[in-house]
């Protein structure tokens, strides 16, 4: 921790000062206690962690600060830091008694209450739901920031994410999907924007990389994304996501094949249409290759051109493979509404812009060329290649 309170009970921050003269005068003149439990502290001014105040050996505190790591503390004192620069008044671990939280740092900017958790080692959903809603209660906006050294990047624009990655996602006012986070090590604010998520441990993104002390507030908390989603990046990988998706029997695969192979379809040569990269992929966590093979296989498969199809009815096929659990949702916590419909529209607009689809009115579509399977790999392949060809001229003006 680096706050502690003293008898007279006024709270001591080492974020104001890391000067060890006068922290050693201090020591030996006051006694220090813990803000969450009231217990006695110990100040460490030793030379190899950042000074930090902590429990005695025995304590029976619950306080979940404890573990803090260096990597940590000194996020905290950077992001302190930075919240002064720009003018703002911010308190280093702020105890909220009615809740029981302490939040890593907390600011008002505007009418609005802020706090900052600065997330470095893994917390179940759960802990995580739980500490936004005791921050909602009291009407404080929280904002999760990921510690920069959780983030797994594998190429330029592709990146590793788990479960634990997926809560701190966000939407801006345009509804354009980011992750927040940031690297004390570096001094980098890293911003993941537009996710495509095409299985369930990769993402494509863009990473937008700047110098935290450069870092406006306003851009912090209603970041401008620029960047378009970076579609070609998942289409250049498509065949090798297919292959190994096909080639792989897991839970979810076994379901996929018994139906498909009930329905008498090969899923090698689905249409290119199917798994196509999405703004809101991220709604679910089946990958897309499968919960758009589903789609096709009840509404489009073998039916003739000019037959209606009505989101609605899409859309509720999908809850109906969710409820059987052949497609499952991702959990999504930081993300207000619920975009699952949106992910199902845009995949529906995304084939009416293909002319896989013709669009009717909002919500309302007909098929606009007959849904045959290609009958070997040479016709699969050139229906492909001429596909996206398309869609990648497309993707330019849907955005
Ligand atoms: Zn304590």
């Amino acid at each position: 921790m680096l706050t502690a309170k003293l008898h007279s009970g006024q709270v001591v921050s080492l974020a104001e000062t890391m000067n060890k003269n006068y922290l050693e005068t201090l020591r030996r003149k006051e006694v220090f206690y813990c803000q969450t439990c009231g217990e006695e502290l110990i100040l460490r001014l030793g030379e190899k962690r950042i000074y930090h105040f902590s429990h005695l050996k025995d304590s029976k505190c619950l306080s979940e600060y404890e573990r803090e790591s260096d990597y940590h503390l000194s996020g905290k004192l950077k992001l302190h830091e930075w919240i002064k620069s720009q003018g703002f008044e911010v308190e280093m671990e702020r105890y909220y008694p009615e809740i029981k939280q302490r939040a890593d740092l907390a600011f008002t900017y505007g009418q609005r209450q802020y706090c900052i958790e600065f997330q470095c080692a893994p917390i179940s959903e759960e802990v995580f739901r739980r500490r936004t809603k005791g921050y909602q209660k009291l009407a404080i906006v929280p904002l999760w920031i990921l510690g920069g050294k959780n983030i797994q990047r594998k190429h330029s624009h592709k990146v590793s994410l788990t479960s634990f990655h997926y809560l701190f996602l966000k939407e801006n006012n345009l509804h354009q999907i980011y992750l927040p986070a940031f690297c004390p090590q570096t001094n980098q604010y890293i911003q993941l924007d537009n996710l495509l998520t095409p299985s369930i441990r990769n993402a494509y993104c863009h990473f937008s990389i700047t110098q935290l002390m450069e870092k406006r507030m306003d851009d912090f908390l209603e970041p401008n994304i620029s960047n378009l989603p970076p579609i070609k990046d998942w289409l250049r990988e498509r065949y090798r996501y297919k292959m190994k998706l096909l080639g792989k029997r897991s839970k979810e695969t076994t379901n996929f094949f018994a139906e498909f192979y009930s329905s008498a379809i090969n899923p090698y040569y689905l249409p290119p249409f199917v798994g196509i990269p999405l703004k809101y992929s991220c709604a679910l966590e089946t990958p897309s290759f499968i919960w758009q093979a589903f789609i096709f296989l009840k509404h489009f498969h073998g039916y003739e051109q000019g037959r209606n199809i009505y989101f609605h009815d899409v859309y509720t096929t999908v809850l109906h493979e969710i409820q059987k659990e052949r497609i499952k949702r991702r959990s999504l916590p930081s993300i207000k509404r619920n975009i699952l419909p949106f992910a199902i529209e845009e995949y529906l607009e995304q084939l009416a812009l293909n002319n896989v689809l013709q669009k009717v009115k909002k919500h309302h579509f007909i098929i606009n060329k007959s849904m045959k399977m290609a009958n070997n790999m040479e016709e699969w392949i050139q229906e492909d290649i001429i596909f996206h060809r398309g869609f990648c001229k497309n993707a330019n003006k849907y955005n």
